[in-house]
């Protein structure tokens, strides 16, 4: 039987992270191992596929940057062109792992699998979540079934879309979740079942791509505004003063945009591009009010307001401020 060669890319997070104590669940940090360290404390990964670690970066997710991003993409479209590699797993912090996701599931250029995961427990815990979640990621990335799925996630058994998934809890181990959608399926020991999968466009269909020359700073700047009860507008106006070229109104319910919010964007010469998304967590943003679709405001549909900065960044940065393309890009992907 064909056993698949798969590259595991680490750029850091809990999942390489140390304590002092097998106790200690928070609180520690990356100290000397990166993901080689990992992958050689797991032998049974040789089982499933030949392995090749690349520690790209080694960092909490909290630090990651478009840079990161775009030397991710960069290095992943490379490897895929190579007809060796079956499949690619990267291994992340969680804080970020679902904005990373996103940023690849819409610039790759492969049907091959690339699967994200890492560990809410640090490697020195008791009952260290990293292990499995890399056997199963290695399980999902050299499986036939994963190909031209786009970018997945495989978290605490259970396969997500990029598209879709979130953290959703602070500490806990089932902390990844497709709020709008479920996941895509699970995997249980040997076993990979797909119950379904996303139908937006994504790598291969997807009109977004890196190029080698395209550099973090020559990409726009996009802020997320959160909205709330006893709201002001100087936040906004902060954001615009700095010269935003777009921003993300992570509003209330289904989008909701305060009237004097209105009223400062209506008094602009040239407002940035603006995203109405919510801060609920799960559902659709619809049209909402039909002044604010006459403003030019977008709705970010089930896109939460983190992965409506990475589309609205690239959709701006291929189209430029052109409200009928930004609503195009906004329904379909
Ligand atoms: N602080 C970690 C990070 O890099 C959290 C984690 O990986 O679970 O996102």
């Amino acid at each position: 039987m064909h056993k698949p060669h798969i590259v595991i890319i680490g750029t850091g997070g809990t999942i390489v992270s140390s304590g002092t104590t097998g106790a200690q669940m928070t609180g520690y940090s990356i100290q000397g191992l990166n993901i080689s360290n990992i992958v050689a404390a797991v032998p049974a990964l040789n089982e499933i596929a030949n392995l090749r670690a690349v520690p790209l970066f080694n960092i909490g997710s909290c630090n990651v940057k478009l840079s990161n991003w775009i030397k991710l993409a960069l290095t992943i479209n490379q490897l895929a062109i190579n007809s060796d590699i079956d499949g690619f797993v990267v291994t992340h912090g969680t804080d970020t792992l679902e904005e990373t996701a996103f940023f690849l599931h819409l610039t790759l250029k492969t049907a091959k699998p690339v699967v994200l995961t890492g560990s809410m427990r640090p490697a020195t815990a008791i009952s260290a979540d990293g292990p499995l979640n890399l056997l199963n990621a290695v399980r999902l990335a050299s499986s036939e079934d994963a190909c031209g799925k786009g970018v997945l996630v495989a978290m605490n058994g259970q396969i997500h879309s990029a598209r879709d998934v979130s953290k959703t809890n602070t500490v806990a181990v089932d902390t990844f979740a497709s709020p709008s959608s479920g996941p895509l399926g699970y995997i249980i020991g040997e076993q990979i079942d797909f119950l379904t999968q996303s139908i937006k466009p994504h790598t291969l269909t997807s009109e977004f791509r890196i190029l080698e020359e395209d550099a973090a700073q020559a990409f726009p700047e996009i802020d997320i505004v959160l909205l709330h009860g006893d709201e002001n507008v100087d936040r906004l106006k902060a954001c615009i003063n700095h010269g935003a070229d777009g921003i993300i109104l992570e509003a209330t319910g289904n989008g909701s945009v305060p009237v004097e919010l209105e009223n400062v964007l209506n008094s602009l010469e040239k407002k940035p591009a603006i995203v109405r998304a919510s801060r609920t967590g799960s559902g659709p943003v619809t049209q909402g009010l039909p002044n604010w679709q006459k403003m030019g405001l977008i709705p970010a549909g089930t896109l939460s307001a983190q992965k409506s900065r990475i589309l609205l960044q690239l959709a701006l940065h291929k189209f430029g401020n052109r409200t009928t393309e930004l609503e195009r890009v906004f329904k379909t992907y």
